[in-house]
């Protein structure tokens, strides 16, 4: 059986993912970070899905560098969240520094000691220009160093990358994911804003799949 690390944030993209790799046979084995999101609730999002499908669940805190970061929305509480859509520039006030990275090394750390065969996550056709580290290039140039970083060979995996996010939610669908369960909203506290870009996605993803939206927004 093929044992895979997900990076799991608790969102829609790596829920899905994670339904799509246990359906596959995998064993599956997930890891959020804690890398000082003030969006946390999405963490107890992950641990409930995870309790779901029964799949072991690490957190990783790497809190310890969040001061790092420097002035961006997700991690600095002085800067506001921008609403409207996810297109637009304003939405650079929501990119954590070399994050892509962070996570993927620190599942692929994880992976080596399970000696798992590959790190997944959840990257899509319909992920966005203002994250650089969301390029194919700079995917493919980290499963090339993952590759090399121990005698144990772990690969980076994208399954989504050639859908959008109108198909994944299809995909969530016929897999029955618990959508409900999921967590998108980057202003965090207990229901989704409505407003910030990742709500706004949220909702457009559901009404362009034609799906019933089970999010209870404040907004
Ligand atoms: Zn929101």
């Amino acid at each position: 059986m093929k044992r895979t690390v997900i990076i799991h944030s608790g969102g829609m993209d790596s829920t899905v993912l994670l339904a799509h790799l246990v359906a596959e046979g995998r064993e599956v084995h997930a890891l959020s970070v804690d890398y000082g999101q003030r969006h946390r609730r999405e963490l107890v999002a992950a641990a409930e899905i995870c309790a779901h499908y029964k799949v072991p669940h690490r957190i990783a805190d790497l809190r310890g560098v969040t001061s790092l970061f420097g002035a961006n929305a997700l991690t600095d509480s002085q800067v506001a969240v921008p609403e409207g859509h996810y297109e637009e520039a304003s939405m650079k006030a929501t990119v954590v520094p070399n994050r892509n990275m962070l996570l993927i090394a620190t599942a692929a750390a994880w992976a080596m000691s399970l000696k798992a065969s590959s790190v997944a996550y959840g990257a899509h056709g319909g992920d966005h220009a203002i994250y650089p580290d969301c390029r194919p290039a700079f995917a493919d140039a980290l499963d090339k160093a993952i590759r090399l970083a121990d005698w144990h060979e772990v690969s980076l995996e994208r399954p989504f990358v050639g859908m959008d996010k109108t198909a994944i939610v299809k995909r969530g669908v016929e897999l029955g994911v618990p959508f409900a369960l999921t967590w998108s909203c980057y202003v965090g506290g207990d229901r989704h804003c409505g407003k910030c870009g990742t709500c706004v996605e949220r909702k457009e993803a559901f009404l362009r799949a034609g799906v019933a939206d089970p999010t209870p927004y404040a907004g």
